[in-house]
């Protein structure tokens, strides 16, 4: 492996010049004065209200910061972003307008092949796996970690558990970059590590199942196909588990995961829990959001729209609390509300953009309830907000 000095691109100078430039493209002085004022806006017939925290997290933040950090440092030189800095189209559009090109998160044989030392390579807010890591360090590209501090926490623990031969159940998404980038870390420093990741209560009813009966192995695989580590025996590797969770999912979904694996376990060990362990890794932010958003909800709204990208876990979660409640619109940017009768927005159900007619109520006095992901800036809210109240004439 090809070693290359330390550089720190945060210098005062630079962190400047990017302050700059991130303020220049997802400010919105509208967003900080509704905020300022309450989280409402009253425009003639037209209430919007905001949730108290919505929009770019901490993670996000920083990882744009140095994405444009390492844009100016090392310009000149071909910078690649190992898949999307974060799951938002027009965030990602912005990077690739620095001249930041995208690499697949699992780049191929000849893609890695095409580095050379003088390449530098962004990993994103989620992480990589640990293979990627060190394939491209091991063509001696200069490597830009933005990965978020509370995706690290989860790799801690999935190290630990590999460490003690407990097999680690990831609650995610198993396709998520971030859900791959930890699995890869539950295999250990020495690769005998195991995980399991379960999407949803479905998912894990059938690990409970097993736990509790046994049943056909063959058939288990089957099911969880890509969502095991290699060589992944369930008779064998569920004997001690820990659940984990990517860092975005929904809170209820994960308390239920665990309260049912660990009474499984109870169950099937004669009431002793000891094999069992379980560590809440729900970043702050993501907690933060899905409380903000039921707090909003409280309010009497007519209809609610989520602002997010469609592949985003935390925004999807989002939504999913919004329509057990009311008609919940979730959208790219403002340029999906086409008019006050016609809506593009991404379907959960059909797992694609639809569009849908009678969309907005047809009331004199309408409340609207915004939130947005934490991948998605505060331009693109205050670019809805500005679409709504010109369609309502306001
Ligand atoms: S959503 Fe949470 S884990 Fe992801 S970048 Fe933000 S703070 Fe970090």
């Amino acid at each position: 492996m090809i070693s290359q000095p330390r550089i720190n691109i945060r210098t005062p100078d630079v962190m400047s010049h990017v302050q700059a430039q991130v303020e220049k493209h997802y400010r919105s002085e509208l967003v900080e004065t509704i905020r300022a004022q309450g989280g409402v806006l009253q425009s003639g017939k037209t209430t919007v209200r905001l949730a108290k925290q919505f929009g770019f997290c901490y993670g996000v933040e920083r990882a744009i910061d140095l994405a444009y950090a390492a844009g100016k440092v090392f310009a000149g030189r071909r910078i690649f972003l190992l898949g999307e800095i974060i799951h938002n189209p027009d965030v990602n559009a912005q990077i690739e307008a620095l001249g930041i090109r995208y690499l697949p998160a699992k780049p191929s044989a000849a893609e890695l092949e095409s580095l050379t030392p003088d390449d530098v390579i962004i990993v994103p807010a989620f992480g990589a796996e640990v293979k990627t890591i060190e394939a491209v360090k091991s063509h001696g590209c200069h490597v830009v970690d933005t990965t978020c501090g509370d995706v690290m926490s989860v790799w801690k623990r999935v190290r630990q558990n590999a460490t003690e031969r407990v097999t680690s159940i990831i609650h995610g998404k198993a396709s998520h970059e971030e859900t791959r980038a930890t699995a890869s870390r539950a295999l250990g420093i020495d690769g005998l590590g195991h995980f399991l990741i379960v999407l949803n209560l479905e998912d894990a009813n059938r690990v409970a199942n097993f736990l509790v009966q046994g049943g056909d192995t063959d058939a288990f695989l089957k099911y969880f196909a890509n969502a095991t580590s290699p060589g992944f025996d369930p008779r064998l590797h569920l004997q001690r588990i820990g659940v984990a969770n990517q860092t975005t999912m929904l809170r209820s979904e994960t308390d239920a995961i665990q309260n049912l694996l660990r009474e499984a376990i109870s169950n099937r060990d004669a009431g002793s829990t000891a094999h069992f362990r379980y560590f809440d890794t729900i970043c702050g932010a993501t907690q933060e959001r899905q409380d903000s958003l039921f707090q909003l909800l409280q309010e009497s709204l007519d209809i609610l729209i989520v602002v997010g990208g469609y592949n985003s876990s935390n925004t999807t979660h989002l939504v999913e609390i919004g329509m057990e409640k009311l008609p919940t619109w979730f959208i790219r940017n403002a340029t999906c509300i086409e008019s006050a009768d016609q809506i593009r927005h991404y379907d959960l159900i059909a797992k694609s953009e639809i569009v849908t007619t009678g969309w907005l109520p047809p009331h004199e006095h309408l409340t609207i309830g915004i939130t947005a992901g934490a991948s998605c800036p505060n331009n693109l809210i205050e670019e809805t907000i500005h679409r709504i109240l010109e369609l309502r004439g306001e």
